[in-house]
């Protein structure tokens, strides 16, 4: 596994508004307080979500991008590309990994993170058919389609996108975690990102409870000392 020493940039792609907050925000919180860059791409606008049904539902994409831009800021991300993927229908098309394969060429990251494409069957909820989508798509983006020059050659041919490989893919959700971030210290970053996120958290009277035993199991099952906090990852070699 590479040291963030090692990395300039990190790419994170997710399926909806707030998958990164849930999934990843202490952790990306503690890579930006190291000086690394990182940029989210959020494939759909998460336009299915929400609970107010007073509220149009045309005014639901632009009040979750408003959320994610947000909620990014709180752990120090300000560069967000939102690709405008309908919620609840994304499939792992050539159209969405040639769009990822872009995005990882624009940013050129070293590492990634990426939904898991396998589904979970102890935790089902973190497996919409969406994430798994978004999951397939964005590794085969990362490998081979972003490195490789001849893979969807307009690329390089009409917008100059150079090939790239990134050299590692941090899969959060996944059925076999092999790496957990003690996120204690940026739990409360975390907490104001998710709660950005008002069309979806502000109802959740029990949110920070649920995530505190949450992270604490994730801590545990890592091996970090009682009353850690920790965010876990499937950690891959791709370079
Ligand atoms: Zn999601």
């Amino acid at each position: 596994m590479l040291s963030d020493s090692e990395i300039q940039r990190i790419l994170v792609i997710e399926a909806h508004p707030d998958d990164v907050d849930f999934g990843v925000a202490g952790t990306i919180a503690r890579w930006t307080d190291a000086g690394i860059e990182v940029v989210y791409c959020i494939v759909t606008d998460g336009d299915a979500g929400g609970h107010d049904e007073s509220m149009p539902r045309a005014e639901i994409a632009p009040l979750r991008r408003k959320e994610q831009t947000a909620a990014a800021a709180c752990v120090g991300v300000t560069d967000l590309r939102f690709l405008g993927y309908p919620d609840g229908r994304v499939e792992a098309t050539l159209g969405l990994r040639k769009d990822l394969a872009r995005v990882i060429r624009q940013v050129r990251p070293d590492r990634a993170v990426c939904p898991s494409p396998d589904r979970n069957y102890a935790r089902i909820g973190v497996s919409h058919p969406d994430h798994r989508a978004v999951g397939s798509a964005a590794l085969d983006a990362i490998y081979p389609d972003a490195r490789n020059p001849y893979a969807f050659p307009e690329l390089r041919e009409e917008e100059g996108q150079e090939p790239w490989t990134v050299r590692e893919a941090w899969l959060p959700g996944g059925p076999a975690p092999n790496h957990y971030v003690d996120v204690t210290d940026t739990f409360h970053r975390k907490m104001a990102a998710l709660r950005a996120h008002e069309s979806q958290t502000g109802h959740m009277d029990e949110l920070e409870d649920f995530l505190r035993g949450w992270l604490a199991r994730a801590a545990a099952q890592g091996g970090l000392p009682e009353g850690r906090l920790a965010e876990m990852f499937q950690v891959i070699e791709t370079g």
